[in-house]
């Protein structure tokens, strides 16, 4: 088993060294000896160069830090960060799937102009009858742009207020009201960017 420190809240690999260089007289008793990260031991042997100028240190320090270098590009990552990397994209895409689908809805709510938040903005389903599933839910599973679309293309964009006005049958949505732009349909190209 490999001795290891506690060090900025884990455990990592430590080497034993000399405080006292054994080229300065230093001797192999446990008050001279130190336990140091690999990170600490190679400052260790660079301030013993600075201080004693020997070529030793130098290159001990040098060394050290090639096996940091090394150890960092083998070290496969842990679960915990390729979660949270997965998450980060699928966040990222969700927020740029957001604005695409807003843009391409025609931007503001078709009843009333509202653009100010994206989240108070809904897809308003023309025809229930047709709807295969919720914008909403298609932007939680991060299903693919062409699914969305054939979506969107059933949907008008409402604001919160609209939509439930809509529903309640106190508002009607005029027959030029912006559905969806087919020029947003190939997803690497972007109008207007
Ligand atoms: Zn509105
Ligand atoms: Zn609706």
């Amino acid at each position: 088993m490999a001795k290891t420190i506690y060090e900025n809240g884990e455990w990592v690999p430590a080497h034993t060294h000399h405080i006292v260089p054994k080229h300065a007289g230093g001797t192999d008793d446990p008050e001279n000896l130190i336990d140091l990260s690999i990170p600490g031991h190679a400052d260790a042997h660079e301030k013993l160069f600075e201080d004693y100028g020997i070529e030793f240190d130098r290159s001990a320090s040098l060394m050290l830090r090639g096996l940091i270098k090394w150890a960092n590009s083998i070290i496969p990552e842990s679960p915990e960060q390729k979660k949270r990397k997965r998450v980060d994209k699928v966040n990222l895409w969700r927020q740029r799937t957001k604005d695409r689908i807003v843009e391409s809805m025609g931007g503001k709510c078709v009843c009333c102009g509202y653009k100010k938040s994206n989240g108070a903005l809904a897809f308003h389903h023309l025809d229930p009858a047709e709807k295969d599933g919720s914008i909403s839910r298609m932007m939680r599973d991060a299903s693919n742009w062409k699914t969305i679309v054939k979506e969107l293309r059933k949907c008008v964009m409402l604001c919160a207020n609209c939509h439930t006005e809509v529903h309640d049958g106190s508002r009607m949505i005029a027959e030029t009201a912006a559905r969806f732009d087919e020029s947003y349909l190939d997803y690497k190209n972007m109008p207007g960017r």
